[in-house]
């Protein structure tokens, strides 16, 4: 059991907390320069303004179903055993544009969604009628605007319908298109260059030679970042060489909103990414007393957002979680109370230990329990062990107060898993 935490270091006096890296590295992001994006491509961008309806919607009076269009007045009385009989002038379908004008006692055969014609006050279900040649038999008096889906009933002309930092979904578009808008404003995806720094790394696919290990960070960032709503491009190894350093990281900053780098911000002795990020300008190392995840590099590199993350890859996923994916998010245009992963409070299913000034984010898996959601460790918590956010459905935060929690202690945990949101 002891082994499957990591010891505890003694506390280093320069960790900056959590909560203020994070309030640092989000107090230098704004959101992107709004643009005009098409509908098909406006999946899950932010609208940046108001939308009002320029039209009704619908446009105009309506059948709700297949029927009758008929004068509501012709068909006082009706009932099963009282039909009122009418005469069949006209029909209408979805569509149709010169409408029939339905008289005294007549009626126009009427499709859902056809417009209900001139004369007409109310509908007759199909299921209520029988019809014999021109005639139909009427077993149902609808009363006033029966089966009528009336102009601008759903939306009135005028009305917003998405306010300013919506998130278009499905359903948003569903009504953008409905309500005529094809263009629209919003924060567009934030264009993220991932690279990855070290000598030992090589592309899945190449041979493994002695000493090297999978690029996996580059990999796991990028699909991290289009998770999150952005575009994300990897821009390929970088050797732990100043020279090489400085050019690509100069290439991404100069292709991306945003950059991401991985590994050499710790202290070992071929880590020149910091010394290179520190030359980019305004790019400051520094480490966060959490666990996993403590060395880190954030700034503007030649006026672009650069992220350095730490090379193990479980702390470059928590640290992407963390303090990232916000970051990004508010490039991306989403407000304030929607940057972080949804979360719900679980209980332990076992005790966890937590290293003394850090807070911990345990990847865990939940359960439905008899009272709780039930958190328990997706197994070997090792910053390198990547199978733990591989069956994580969350990370359980520990807070950095805390050196253990005992088993049924309640905790929060930040959702992984978009499937999962609807336990919140
Ligand atoms: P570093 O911070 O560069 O010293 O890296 C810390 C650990 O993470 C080392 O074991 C590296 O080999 C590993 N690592 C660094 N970058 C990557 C990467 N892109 N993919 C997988 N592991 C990495
Ligand atoms: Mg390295």
């Amino acid at each position: 059991m002891a082994d499957r935490f990591p010891p505890d270091r003694p506390n280093p006096p320069d960790l900056v907390p959590f909560a203020e890296a994070r309030a640092s590295v989000l107090e230098r992001v704004t959101p992107l320069p709004v643009t005009e994006v098409g509908l098909g491509d406006a999946l899950g961008t932010v609208l940046a303004a108001d939308v009002a309806a320029a039209e009704d919607l619908p446009p105009f009076a309506n059948s709700a179903m297949d029927g009758f269009a008929v004068r509501g007045a012709d068909l006082a009385g009706a009932g099963e055993d009282t039909p009122v009989a009418l005469e069949v002038t006209g029909e209408v379908f979805a569509g149709t544009g010169r409408l029939p004008t339905v008289e005294a006692g007549g009626a126009a055969r009427i499709m859902t969604g056809g417009a209900l014609p001139p004369g007409a006050d109310t509908v007759v279900p199909v299921e209520q009628t029988t019809v014999d040649g021109d005639t139909v038999l009427v077993r149902l008096d609808p009363g006033p605007r029966r089966f009528v889906r009336e102009a601008g009933e759903d939306v009135r002309q005028g009305t917003v319908v998405l306010e300013r930092g919506r998130v278009l979904d499905p359903a948003a578009i569903g009504m953008l298109a409905s309500v005529g808008r094809k263009v629209v404003p919003v924060h567009p995806r934030p264009r993220v260059t991932v690279v990855s720094t070290g000598d030992e790394l090589v592309d899945p696919g190449d041979p493994l030679g002695p000493g090297q290990i999978r690029d996996s960070n580059s990999w796991l960032l990028a699909a991290q970042a289009r998770l999150a709503g952005a575009e994300a491009f990897r821009c390929g190894r970088l050797r732990d060489d100043p020279a090489a350093l400085r050019r690509g990281f100069a290439l991404a900053a100069a292709d991306g909103d945003f950059v991401l780098t991985s590994g050499g911000v710790s202290v070992g002795e071929r880590d020149y990414t910091k010394q290179v990020l520190a030359e980019l300008g305004d790019v400051r190392s520094f480490k966060v007393a959490m666990q996993p995840g403590m060395p880190q590099a954030f700034g503007l590199a030649a006026g672009t957002p650069l992220y350095g993350l730490p090379g193990n890859p479980v702390s470059c996923f928590v640290v992407f979680e963390t303090l990232v994916r916000p970051a990004l998010r508010r490039l991306a245009g989403h407000p304030d109370d929607r940057l972080d992963r949804p979360q719900v409070i679980a209980r332990l299913g076992e005790p966890v230990r937590s290293p003394a000034g850090k807070v911990s984010f345990l990847r865990v898996r939940l359960a439905v329990g008899d009272e709780a959601l039930v958190a328990t460790l997706t197994g070997h918590q090792g910053s390198g062990v990547l199978s733990s956010c591989v069956a994580a459905d969350g990370l359980a935060v520990v807070p950095a107060e805390h050196r253990e929690l005992p088993e049924s202690s309640p905790v929060q945990v930040l959702l992984l898993r978009e499937d999962l949101a609807w336990v919140s």
